[in-house]
């Protein structure tokens, strides 16, 4: 399915000044397009790990022009995306209020499929962030009319209200939004993960072969030599295997040398868990 995800408003143009009149924080700290983008680009980057699915944005990624409203659902008709995701900071009058919490909007005809989507996407990112709820709502807003796939748009917080201003400039905040709605969307369309398989021979290549599980490669010993202690932390004996490539000495950390394929997954599934990553390595003795 094709996705489009929609930051609203602009950025800056090339000498520095910002395209979108107002929209930004009371003290000039934020434009909201800096929110909008960063949790855009976090969407599509999560939505890369499911299955059939294609994300598209309707802005200009650079945030240089702010792209017309009536472009932006141009673009995703054009396209016949089956999802309109549109991202927003609210505000409140010009100075600091006490107006705060998120809201999701969709059409004034309440379409079932984007009152589904703005129910899911409006639960999590009041659950993860512990916002006021301030409900799915309806508006004729230009993106949500003219747009012909299911569209929501999502008001994350108040660029007004000094505390979610705070948040709505943090990575961390911007990160969880980014997360409730691609849990949203997966909740919605039953998206599911892509698998990641090691590439490795399913059959044992037979004689005296190790699975190897390498959890680094290193031009500078010194450097495989900290991953050895890193691992020796987590409980991970460790060893460094020297090997040529292109005229270069690599050293590679091995975690772990198994006769088993199975028990070399293990090993790097316990890996995993403990925040290392890793690969196998076939090795003939
Ligand atoms: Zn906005």
């Amino acid at each position: 399915m094709l996705i489009y995800l929609d930051a609203g408003h602009g950025g800056r143009d090339s000498r520095g000044n910002p395209v979108t009149p107002g929209k930004r924080t009371p003290d000039g700290s934020m434009l909201e397009w800096e929110f909008n983008s960063k949790v855009a680009e976090y969407v599509e980057a999560e939505l890369k790990n499911y299955q059939n699915v294609t994300v598209k944005r309707s802005d200009d990624r650079t945030g240089r022009t702010d792209v017309s409203l009536s472009e932006r659902t141009n673009r995703a008709n054009r396209d016949k995306a089956s999802v309109f995701v549109s991202i927003h900071a609210n505000g409140y009058g010009l100075g600091w209020n006490s107006a705060n919490g998120i809201e999701t909007f969709v059409y004034i005809t309440k379409p079932a499929g984007a009152v589904k989507l703005a129910n899911l996407v409006q639960k999590h990112m009041v659950n993860d962030t512990g916002r006021a709820n301030r409900r799915v709502k309806s508006a004729n807003f230009a993106v949500l009319r003219t747009s012909n796939m299911t569209a929501i748009l999502c008001e994350c917080g108040f660029m007004t209200n000094r505390d979610e201003a705070t948040l709505l400039k943090s990575d961390s905040y911007r990160r969880k939004i980014a997360h409730a709605i691609v849990k949203g969307l997966v909740e919605c369309y039953g998206l599911k993960p892509i698998k990641k398989e090691p590439e490795t021979p399913k059959q044992s290549p037979g004689g005296n072969v190790f699975y190897r599980v390498v959890t680094g490669s290193f031009l500078e010993k010194s450097n495989g030599l900290e991953r050895i202690e890193e691992l020796k932390k987590k409980n991970f004996s460790s060893f460094l295997d020297a090997y040529e490539k292109n005229g270069k000495t690599y050293f590679r950390c091995i975690t772990g040398s198994f006769t088993s394929r199975k028990n070399a997954l293990e090993r790097m599934a316990s890996l995993d868990r403990a925040g290392f990553d890793s690969f196998l390595d076939l090795y003939k003795k």
